[in-house]
């Protein structure tokens, strides 16, 4: 009787050890989950891409494959915020980002990389494949109605693209789209450029 009482006792022991170690699972996943990814609009963070760029870095120098960069602004978000509010601004960004998203393939691997900024790493594309992925998003969202308290908000994106050549370093090719990127917002904003 008294071993068969131990014996559940024990078990109960268990099981509640049991619970907390899936429990720090979660915990630990969620953590894990909230350090990668940005709050408000779920994607990806600064961090979690650079993360992703060395490793298909290393794929691209094991395969050779093609990646192209894609960095994309906001245009004249300041004044969204400004004219609509903050609270406009950020549901604007969860916009963009859904849009992202819903619009890009699965292994194309979508950050916010700052405020109103945000890049694409697009494997096995080259830059004039990710040319026409960015003219799509871009029409795309230019189209997309946007209401925010019965007003019609409207919102378009600039995109600044290269493609990684070999032996190039991540900050060249990084510059090179931003560079893209400055020259698409100089020539009017609402448009693709490639570096
Ligand atoms: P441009 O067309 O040249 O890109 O103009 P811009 O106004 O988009 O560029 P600027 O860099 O002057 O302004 C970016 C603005 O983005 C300023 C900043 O307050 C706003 N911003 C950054 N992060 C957030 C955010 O998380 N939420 C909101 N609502 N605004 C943000
Ligand atoms: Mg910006
Ligand atoms: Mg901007």
């Amino acid at each position: 009787q008294r071993l068969a009482e131990k014996l559940e006792l024990l078990q109960s022991r268990l099981n509640e050890m049991e619970k907390e170690v899936s429990d720090s699972r979660v915990a630990i996943e969620e953590q894990r989950r909230r350090a990668s990814h940005d709050h408000l609009t779920g994607l990806p963070n600064r961090d979690a891409y650079q993360k992703k760029l060395e490793e298909e870095l290393a794929r691209r120098h094991r395969y050779g494959s093609p990646l192209a960069l894609v960095v994309c602004d906001v245009d004249h978000f300041k004044s969204i915020n400004d004219t609509y509010g903050h609270l406009a601004g950020d549901k604007v960004l969860q916009l963009i980002a859904r849009s992202l998203r819903k619009n890009l393939r699965d292994v194309d691997f979508i950050a916010r990389y700052g405020g109103e900024e945000f890049v694409i790493l697009m494997p096995e594309t080259n830059a004039e494949g990710a040319l026409l992925a960015a003219e799509k998003l871009r029409q795309t969202v230019e189209k997309s109605p946007f209401n925010f308290r019965k007003e019609r908000v409207p919102i378009t994106l600039s995109f600044g693209i290269s493609e990684f050549h070999s032996l190039e370093s991540p900050d060249t090719v990084f510059e090179r789209a931003d560079k893209a990127l400055y020259k698409a917002k100089h020539e009017g904003r609402n448009r693709s450029c490639m570096a």
